[in-house]
């Protein structure tokens, strides 16, 4: 019997486990396949308090080094289901169940996807959700980059130091990101903007060969020849699973008070899958502190 399971090993699901072992507790951490989450992805974290920079896989790698040292217990696995049974609650995953006093579920946000023509048949052809991981395969080629949030600004200027060209395709003429990353990115030579556009189709072969992008204000199209596109339209909750033990909102973001406890006494939400007002990194790690510490307050409470 564990005390906290943290099914989610992002910031949020990491620096809960911090705070539960440091109290002494037994803490399994569920990860289904990216220790680190989201953050792995960004090339520079420079909005992280105390440090100036640091890429997100150094930050997650420290992260997985401390809850290592400190005794937690790790599970690669696809959680299925949480259930209460009589005051504890069993995890089920793919291959095994798993008993916890307390649970914290920390499981962020996945990829939302374009849903154009051409995307299902080019996914791992050409097509990528992250610039940090596949930027390397195309180095001095010309590439894509869809949205306008600070992750398409981030992807756009982390390709263009790599790549030939950037063209940054975006739907409206404002970018939703940062005002820094969208002033780099308007100053930088190596990208192209294609605003007020959408992507119609992804075209090629086998691989990705070309791009055909809609022009919102006159309709017209032009057909963009790249080797990649890299979406990055924003995320979506992966919460599902736990529909039947905890309310989830109309989005599928996990409904939680202040103290990140949700609508099953002895479940907690931390991090991006739960419904809040901002999604950022110092805020998931925010969220692991006060979920933790409500979990071992409700451990407490329980064996007095
Ligand atoms: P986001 O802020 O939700 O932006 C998603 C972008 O994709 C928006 O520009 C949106 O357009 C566009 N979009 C959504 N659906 C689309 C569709 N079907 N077709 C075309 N475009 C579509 O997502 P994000 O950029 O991944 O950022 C997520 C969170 O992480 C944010 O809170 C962000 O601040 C944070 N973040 C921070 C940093 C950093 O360095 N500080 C880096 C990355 C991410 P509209 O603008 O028209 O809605």
């Amino acid at each position: 019997m564990f005390d906290i399971i943290i099914i989610g090993a992002g910031p949020a699901g990491m620096t809960a486990a911090i705070y539960a072992l440091r109290a002494g507790k037994k803490v399994l951490i569920i990860e289904k396949e990216n220790f680190g989450g989201q953050i792995t992805a960004s090339p520079r974290v420079e909005n992280y308090p105390g440090f100036k920079s640091i890429s997100g896989n150094e930050f997650a790698d420290n992260l997985l080094d401390q809850i290592t040292s400190l005794g937690v217990v790790t599970e690669v696995n696809v959680v299925t289901a949480v259930k209460k049974t009589a005051g504890t609650f069993t995890v089920e995953t793919e291959s095994g169940n798993f008993e916890g006093r307390a649970v914290i579920i920390a499981t962020g946000v996945s990829h939302r996807r374009l849903q154009v023509n051409g995307e299902e048949e080019h996914l791992g052809k050409g097509i990528s959700f992250c610039a940090v991981c596949d930027g390397g395969f195309y180095r001095n080629k010309d590439v894509a980059v869809v949205g306008g949030g600070s992750t398409a600004l981030q992807d756009s200027l982390f390709l263009s130091d790599i790549c030939s060209k950037v063209y940054l395709i975006h739907r409206r003429d404002q970018f939703r990101g940062e005002t820094e990353l969208s002033d780099e990115v308007r100053r930088n030579p190596k990208i192209e903007l294609c605003l007020n556009s959408t992507v119609d189709e992804i075209k090629g072969l086998s691989v990705v060969e070309s791009v055909v992008i809609r022009n919102k204000i006159d309709n017209s199209t032009r057909e963009i020849s790249v080797k990649g596109v890299f979406e990055a339209v924003g995320q979506i909750p992966e919460n599902r699973q736990f529909a039947d033990v905890i309310e989830l909102d109309e989005a599928g973001y996990i409904k939680s008070d202040e103290k990140c406890l949700t609508s099953c006494e002895g479940i907690f939400a931390a991090g991006d899958c739960r419904t809040k007002e901002r999604r950022q990194l110092t805020t998931a790690t925010a969220d692991g502190t006060i979920a933790a510490l409500a979990a071992l307050d409700y451990i407490r409470i329980r064996s007095n």
